[in-house]
């Protein structure tokens, strides 16, 4: 099984999908837990690229190639392997994540980030996807709180830009229901629950 957790900056999605990999453990259940951009030698250095961009920084094209690149890397040599061995995979985003962003809020366009995706990683979809959602402002306290002022890691983009990625993410779950939408406002143990709640038919063997 491989589960994704999408969402904007500061909704909580690394906490939730360290919770999930420990609530499959206590159930016996072997989970490979991972993020992008990274999660294998050659992504973390691109996300390094990504995250510290040298010069002006990236154009979108090249930003949504880069990230095409490391997912090509971390799904050949950490996915596939890992749910070849019978593991389930937890990953801290994925595609979705380039579709909204770059595809969406940076302008792209949506195909042409799948048509990356199925070049660098053949297409492989999560079977759910966990979009974490949660007001503005709200995120943008979490957002103070985790990393000062300098809430976004990649220079130059405006609260509208992140306004367009949430719009982007929502859109896109409206189509394809793998994508759960979670309300991500709530406490820590109220979204685990409702991600458990979710995941409990997925137990059945
Ligand atoms: O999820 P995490 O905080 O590790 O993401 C690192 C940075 O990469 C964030 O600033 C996020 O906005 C950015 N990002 C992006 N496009 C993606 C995925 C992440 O700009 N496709």
């Amino acid at each position: 099984r491989f589960i994704a957790f999408e969402g904007g900056e500061g909704v909580g999605k690394s906490t939730q999908a360290k919770r999930l990999v420990a609530a499959l453990a206590k159930r016996g259940i072997e989970a490979l837990l991972t993020r992008e951009p990274g999660g294998t030698a050659g992504a973390e250095m691109i996300r390094k690229l990504l995250l510290d961009p040298p010069g002006t920084g990236w154009l979108v094209q090249a930003e949504a190639m880069l990230f095409a690149a490391a997912r090509s890397d971390h799904v050949a040599k950490a996915i596939k392997p890992a749910l070849m061995a019978g593991k389930w995979v937890v990953c801290d985003r994925f595609v979705l994540s380039s579709r909204a962003y770059q595809g969406l809020a940076g302008g792209l366009g949506d195909e042409e980030v799948k048509t990356l995706h199925r070049i660098g990683s053949g297409g492989l979809q999560p079977c759910r996807t966990f979009l974490l959602e949660a007001p503005g402002d709200q995120v943008t306290e979490r957002l103070r709180k985790r990393d000062g002022d300098e809430a976004d890691a990649i220079g130059g983009r405006n609260a509208k830009y992140h306004a367009d990625v949430a719009r982007g993410f929502a859109g896109l779950a409206q189509d394809d229901e793998s994508i759960i939408q979670i309300n991500a406002s709530g406490s820590e143990d109220e979204v685990h629950a409702a991600v458990m709640h979710n995941i409990e038919p997925l137990l059945v063997p």
